[in-house]
């Protein structure tokens, strides 16, 4: 602060008394002399002179102007004057006095001194107003300005720590609580580095040297710190010097951001996860709109996370999904609810496949949806396996109960059907034909040509009863060369009709073999439930005692059971 100001009233009044001393020794006092004194008006401090009466004797032009008093007023008594100086010369009716005072909105230094004679006798006083209002606003500014600053300080969530030469200053009461201290007087006056120890301390010391010689600031570094309890925290610091009258100090700013680390930590790990996802991951806001994919949904897709941030999922989808999926998926996540199904997606390749996916909504901690989340897995292979494997399962079916020559259904089949076949004609009250036939002299044909041949002529065969078949009936390889076909709704007359065309077209049949053409008969016995019997191992065995009949009968012909055996 500058406090040249307050030489002026002493050397002020140090003039004016000289005018006075001058006077009284070359002529009589007076007082009113000093009128015209020059040497006042030429202050800008406010003077005025009053007798010890406390009628105004003289004042400056300082004092006309912002007083308002005119020549009109000397030797008139001060109180005369408007307010708020009659009150001011009221008030202070001392004859010494020197303080800071106020009128109105004006801060002024007063000096009030005695003006005496040489018999030291008062005859007045001197009073002196320096307008001190600018550097007093700009103190007071000062002032608010720091007691703010210190709030500030204490307020800060930062550590604080000011330091000079090495030795703590100032901790604000974060700090206090950072370091682990239980208060500031256990930290002021030690040593900065006793205090604050760091994994990387040789480094902070080494930074902090620089910036001492640099004046710099340090960037914002990460630290491990050590509490006084020895807890290690993460901390964020900062470090400058600063000018605090003239001395170097160096100001630390610290910031606890352990909390941060952990959450920072946790969030990347999550992040890591779901980049790394084998599931596609994708994130849309609630109207759908795609905001995140993971590198997975690329490798899926074919389309960059570029290509579909900011559009529908919608550009994947086909019409074989199944149908009513996106409906109930909307209806499930709008209100809060999860959906599991299957997508058929189309990738940007134009291929289909194959998509299960689990889709969330992500609720805030208020309870709303922000966003919705899709897992995702590409199931395509998964369904093809499922479907080979299906397949797989139906040929070892066929296989388990198919001849593999014929292509007609062996003995197995038979006896899983049959039973089942007569228990329904026996409710439904239809017959059931059982045709039992058997190639004439087929060792024949086998010695003559060949084991291959007579396999095409059972094939053959096979083809022939396959030909006359209805649905619902049941062609059957029973044994080597014998055949049984079984008549669902078939009456043993309609029975023996059916054998005599198969004989018939049988006979006519030709193999080709090489220059040879191969001919066979054919012997058929028939049994009909529930004619002949109501069980089918006896119904079997009748068909079969038919066609020995037939056989003994002379071949190529086909006899009907008439035996019962109920
Ligand atoms: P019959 O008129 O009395 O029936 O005389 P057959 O020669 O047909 O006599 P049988 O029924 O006893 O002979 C059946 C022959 O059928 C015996 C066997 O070698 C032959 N055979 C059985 N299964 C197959 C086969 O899968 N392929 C071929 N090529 N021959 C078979
Ligand atoms: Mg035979
Ligand atoms: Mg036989």
């Amino acid at each position: 602060m500058n406090f040249t100001f307050l030489l002026w009233p002493s050397v002020i009044i140090a003039a004016i008394l000289g005018v006075f001393f001058f006077m009284r020794r070359h002529r009589r006092f007076e007082i009113a002399a000093l009128t015209s004194s020059k040497v006042m008006d030429h202050i800008k401090d406010l003077a005025i002179v009053l007798d010890q009466h406390g009628n105004i004797v003289t004042f400056n032009q300082a004092a006309q102007q912002a007083c308002g008093i005119s020549t009109a007023a000397i030797g008139n008594p001060a109180d005369n004057l408007s307010r708020p100086w009659s009150d001011l010369f009221k008030r202070y009716a001392q004859d010494i006095f020197k303080d800071e005072i106020r009128v109105e909105l004006h801060y002024y230094q007063l000096t009030i001194s005695p003006i005496k004679d040489n018999r030291n006798r008062t005859l007045g006083r001197l009073f002196m107003l320096h307008d001190i209002t600018e550097s007093k606003l700009a103190e007071q500014a000062m002032a608010e300005s720091e007691s703010r600053y210190q709030q500030l300080v204490k307020l800060l969530p930062d550590g604080v720590i000011t330091h000079r030469d090495g030795k703590i200053q100032f901790v604000n009461s974060a700090s206090v609580e950072m370091i682990g201290a239980s208060s500031a007087s256990e930290l002021i006056g030690k040593k900065f580095l006793d205090i604050v120890h760091s994994d990387s301390q040789e480094l902070v010391i080494r930074r902090i040297q620089r910036s001492l010689i640099d004046k710099s600031a340090n960037p914002l570094v990460n630290e491990k710190f050590v509490r006084l309890d020895g807890r290690t925290i993460d901390v964020e610091v900062t470090s400058r010097p600063i000018d605090i009258d003239g001395a170097p100090t160096f100001m630390v700013v610290f910031r606890d951001i352990s909390e941060k680390k952990l959450a920072d930590e946790k969030l990347q790990q999550l992040s890591r996860a779901v980049e790394q996802s084998p599931a596609s991951i994708l994130i849309t806001n609630i109207e759908g709109i795609i905001e995140y994919v993971n590198p997975r949904f690329t490798l899926v897709t074919g389309y960059t996370a570029e290509e579909v941030l900011g559009k529908n999922p919608r550009i994947l989808s086909t019409d074989q999904t199944q149908t009513g999926t996106h409906r109930d998926l909307w209806e499930k996540i709008s209100t809060g609810r999860e959906w599991q199904g299957e997508f058929v997606n189309r990738k940007k390749n134009g291929e289909l496949y194959y998509e299960s996916a689990i889709i969330s909504p992500i609720i805030d901690a208020n309870g709303v949806t922000t966003h919705y989340l899709a897992v995702k897995e590409d199931i395509t292979e998964r369904k093809r396996a499922e479907a080979e494997l299906q397949a797989l399962q139906v040929e070892l079916r066929e296989q388990a109960i198919r001849d593999p020559l014929t292509g007609l259904f062996n003995r197995r089949y038979l006896n899983e059907t049959l039973e089942r076949e007569i228990a329904r004609a026996a409710r439904e009250n239809y017959p059931v034909s059982f045709i039992m036939s058997d190639i004439d002299h087929f060792k024949t044909i086998n010695d003559t040509y060949g084991h291959p041949v007579g396999d095409i002529v059972l094939k053959n065969l096979a083809a022939e009863l396959i030909s006359h078949a209805r649905v619902g009936d049941i062609i059957c390889r029973h044994g080597g060369e014998e055949f049984l076909v079984i008549l669902p709704g078939v009456s043993s007359d309609d029975a023996f009709q059916i054998a005599e065309r198969s004989r018939k077209s049988f006979q006519a049949l030709r193999t080709e073999h090489g220059e040879f053409e191969i001919r066979a008969t054919l012997s058929s016995g028939i049994a009909t439930f529930p004619k002949n019997g109501t069980k089918s191992m006896e119904l079997i065995a009748l068909a079969d005692q038919a066609l020995y009949q037939a056989k003994s009968n002379g071949r190529n012909c086909v006899v009907v059971s008439r035996l019962v055996n109920l």
